[in-house]
């Protein structure tokens, strides 16, 4: 099995803290109303607060780190994943209750507001997703960023067809090939596409994806991911194509089991 090493060091584009910094000035007569009325000024116009006021006797930075997000946002996730994920085998995780068969929609609107979350600025003007368990998580990302989602349709095989990008995915689970198809009137050259999908493996169907984008000569904004299985090769290389992967819960390893995530999640 592939170690977990590398994607365990990947930086995520998010911290779970907030780090400020306070500016405290204490001058030589420094009763609490004049302090008050000095830090006031100073936020006003420093320069002629350090005109009126030199010499400043101390100048003290402090810098502190709030926490506002205990455990990390998608703790929730992670729960379902313990409690209701069936682990299949060294490398297959089911999660037919929640995502794969029956879908909780309140957890799926927490996810679509997660990937919203971690792609805010970004100007996403479109979801491409593949059928079917991407559909849910996707369109409830649509509804927070208010962009119309695509998906990817599977087909054994697919003649040339000029309506139509299409390229071949291996497929993780069946252990076969298929083509997917995107119609072209849904992708355009300035859209920026968000791709989304449930599981990460090998990154096949994501690479999929961005191939169908590339030939929209759309651009890729990122792929976000519910279930990153991180000792699996599909993050890293991804990464390695210079794209930005954002996964909601990242499965290490699993033993005894259960499912272990990343710590740094
Ligand atoms: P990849 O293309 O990255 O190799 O695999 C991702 C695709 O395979 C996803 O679209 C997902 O449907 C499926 N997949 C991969 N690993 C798993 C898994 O452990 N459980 C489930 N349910 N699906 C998986």
């Amino acid at each position: 099995m592939p170690s977990t090493g590398e994607n365990a060091s990947r930086v995520p584009h998010y911290r779970n803290n907030k780090s400020y910094f306070s500016i405290v000035v204490v001058t030589s007569d420094a009763s609490v109303n004049t302090l008050y009325r000095r830090v006031k000024a100073l936020t006003r116009n420093f320069r002629s607060f350090l005109k009126a006021n030199f010499p400043v006797r101390a100048l003290l930075i402090i810098y502190y780190t709030v926490p506002t997000n205990k455990g990390g946002y998608m703790d929730l996730l992670k729960q379902r994943i313990q409690t209701d994920g069936l682990i299949l085998n060294d490398s297959l995780l089911k999660v037919d209750s929640f995502l794969n068969h029956q879908i909780d929609p309140e957890l799926m609107m927490k996810i679509g507001e997660e990937f919203a979350r971690r792609f805010e600025g970004e100007l996403i003007t479109k979801i491409l997703t593949i059928e079917s368990s991407g559909i849910a998580i996707s369109v409830m990302a649509g509804l927070v960023l208010k962009v119309p989602v695509v998906f990817a349709r599977k087909k054994k095989s697919v003649t040339v067809n000029d309506n139509l990008y299409s390229t071949k995915v291996y497929s993780f689970t069946k252990n076969e090939s298929n083509d997917i198809i995107v119609s072209k009137q849904f992708l355009q050259k300035d859209d920026k596409v968000l791709i989304i999908d449930d599981f990460l493996a090998n990154g096949e169907a994501a690479a999929g994806l961005a191939n169908i984008v590339k030939q929209a000569n759309a651009t890729v904004v990122g792929i976000g991911i519910v279930i990153e299985k991180s000792f699996q090769p599909g993050a890293k290389k991804l990464t390695q194509a210079g794209y930005r992967v954002e996964s909601l819960a990242r499965i290490g390893s699993f033993s005894q089991g259960q499912a272990n995530f990343l710590s740094n999640d």
